[in-house]
């Protein structure tokens, strides 16, 4: 999902209603998190991992000032300390601890699943890659080889920050008091809470499912966790690395049900892509899959689907699900045409950049 990547234009962003949006809600922004849909579309979409719930810890640490690693998270498993030079010789001052960070387990799962998906994965929260962070590691790229690739790039990244804070921020059915107080009793109430942890930790979820051959290989880890003021469980989300070229990529927009317009994911200008019978099959195969797959399925009435096509042309895989909603790019559209167009337009539009 794309997102602000200052505070300040989080505060500007528009009331969606106002906008010409459909209102929206909790449920159409929690039908978007990774793990509200993958099962579902599992066998569309690219094999995947989800960790969850997150610790709180774990939380706290991509929350905190400084960038530095947590100890052990590094390619070999070594030490991989602070930025800071000081902290490296160990000569930090008795206040700045945050070198001595580690978090084994989620070391552990992630170099497991790291090891099942020939060494390479993408990272996700619940709804936004760190995209902006991309610069960190090399290539630019958000492939990571090992958890210290993992933290670095959620530690540094704006869009991480939004679906730690403000997931809900544009939601008209959202009070932040509201949920605060209502976390505040739970947290309160009698310690059947261990108990539930105990056995949610007895009852380790494995589910193995697949993408590309049927055969079950996506997991969800639930590990225990103290309760974090949030009304949702936050999530790591680890994809197996592929390349996709940027071209085949393909965001699509849905209004009440209706595909109402495609757009190039990559603003770039592909010659390849313009001829009008290459548009019109790509038009052809986007509405069918739609059709057939997502339109009755999907629980929102509007929203925005990622898509990629494989370079033959001859599959189409789910990436994303994004809230039809401001703080989602329009890409090579505007929001004030996607609005204006009607639902009941009897085919849907499609664009890609000029040279
Ligand atoms: P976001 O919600 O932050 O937009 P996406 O899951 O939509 O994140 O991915 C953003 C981009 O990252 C995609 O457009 C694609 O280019 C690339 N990408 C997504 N998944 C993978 C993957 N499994 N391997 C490699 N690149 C990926």
């Amino acid at each position: 999902m794309s997102r602000p990547s200052s505070s300040e234009e989080l505060q500007d962003s528009t009331d969606s209603s106002a906008a010409g949006f459909p209102p929206l809600t909790r449920a159409a922004v929690l039908a978007c998190q990774f793990s509200s849909w993958y099962p579902t579309f599992r066998k569309h979409s690219p094999k995947a991992t989800v960790i969850k719930p997150l610790e709180d810890r774990f939380i706290d640490y991509l929350e905190s000032d400084g960038l530095f690693l947590p100890e052990g998270s590094g390619p070999m498993g070594v030490s991989e300390l602070s930025d800071d030079e000081d902290s490296r010789n160990g000569s930090e001052s008795e206040d700045d601890q945050s070198w001595q960070v580690t978090f084994p387990e989620l070391d552990a799962d992630i170099r497991r699943i790291l090891t099942k998906y020939d060494g390479a994965v993408f990272p996700k929260l619940n709804w936004s890659s760190p995209q902006d962070a991309a610069w960190m590691i090399p290539g630019q790229a958000l492939k990571c080889q090992c958890p210290a690739d993992v933290y670095l790039l959620l530690k540094s990244s704006d869009f991480i920050s939004h679906d730690l804070d403000h997931a809900f921020d544009e939601c008209v059915d959202y009070e932040p008091e509201k949920e605060e107080e209502s976390v505040q009793e739970e947290a309160s109430a009698p310690p059947q809470d261990d108990l539930a942890q105990l056995a949610a930790q007895l009852a380790l979820q494995e589910q193995e499912t697949s993408a590309t051959d049927s055969s079950d290989d996506e997991e969800a880890l639930e590990r225990p966790t103290r309760r974090r003021k949030s009304p949702y469980k936050f999530e790591l989300v680890l994809k197996k690395w592929f390349d996709m070229p940027k071209s085949q990529e393909w965001r699509c927009f849905v209004k009440d049900r209706k595909l109402v317009a495609i757009s190039q994911r990559d603003t770039n200008y592909y010659d390849f892509l313009q001829p009008e019978d290459v548009q019109a099959d790509l038009r052809a195969k986007i509405s069918a899959f739609f059709k057939d797959e997502i339109r009755d399925v999907f629980p929102s009435q509007s929203y925005v689907i990622d898509l990629y096509l494989t370079r033959g042309n001859d599959r189409l895989f789910i990436i994303d699900f994004n809230p039809y909603a401001p703080q989602t790019d329009a890409l090579l559209f505007a929001w004030e045409s996607l609005n204006a167009l009607s639902p009941s337009a009897p085919s849907s539009s499609s664009s890609t950049p000029s040279p």
